[in-house]
């Protein structure tokens, strides 16, 4: 059963930010998951300067995770330099990161101006630049290994890869094995603080999308 029948407060609260925040977006439930489509406009100094037709469809297990937001615009190409995935939906940050942008948990108002806000800018700005403005994370196996240098902070790419195979693995890794850092002690007598205080910071959910990776 989703969330829409299960949790009819949130979803009542959910529509209602959803109507107050885009009066020309639709709210539709025929599919089972709640979609909201049509413009979604773009800010600045309190005035529209663009919209972007969107459709947002939160998922069965909603707020346990985000809404996937894709693309309708016929112009906009499904590239990975907008941050478009090649079936239109947004990449609008890694996984793991979600709940970093959204530590209160997930809420539409916090998702709109949090994640989807400054995605829509980059759309906005890569129609009139041709290019993304702001600072933003490689793609697919890179940008894994970019977010997890941040998280571990630690530079080097081979230490960071090492820990990336351990951080995603199914079975965490044990006491005993060797330490990724590389200093041949055991992970016990070394960084296992680090290391299980990373693995807690990545849903499992997410340890599993990125294991093809790795
Ligand atoms: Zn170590």
């Amino acid at each position: 059963m989703s969330w829409i029948q299960q949790n009819r407060e949130l979803y009542n609260e959910e529509c209602s930010a959803i109507r107050q925040r885009l009066p020309d977006v639709e709210i539709n439930t025929d599919s089972g998951l709640l979609v909201a489509k049509g413009p979604f406009p773009i800010f600045k100094e309190g005035v529209i300067i663009r919209r972007y037709i969107l459709a947002l469809v939160f998922p069965k297990n909603y707020p346990e995770w985000v809404p996937t937001v894709f693309m309708l615009e016929p112009h906009v190409k499904y590239i990975p330099d907008r941050h478009i995935f090649n079936n239109g939906g947004a990449c609008l940050c890694l996984p793991h990161e979600v709940m970093q942008h959204l530590p209160n948990g997930i809420r539409f108002a916090d998702f709109l101006d949090r994640l989807l806000a400054p995605w829509l800018i980059g759309q906005a700005s890569y129609d009139k630049h041709g290019k993304w403005p702001l600072p933003a994370r490689a793609h697919n196996r890179e940008g894994i290994l970019e977010g997890f240098s941040d998280l571990l902070d630690i530079k080097e790419p081979e230490v960071v890869e090492r820990y990336a195979r351990l951080l995603v693995r199914k079975n965490p890794a044990k006491g005993h094995e060797p330490c990724p850092c590389g200093s041949e002690l055991k992970l016990r007598d070394c960084h296992k603080d680090l290391y299980y205080r990373c693995r807690d910071k990545i849903p499992s959910r997410v340890q599993e999308m990125y294991r093809k990776w790795f």
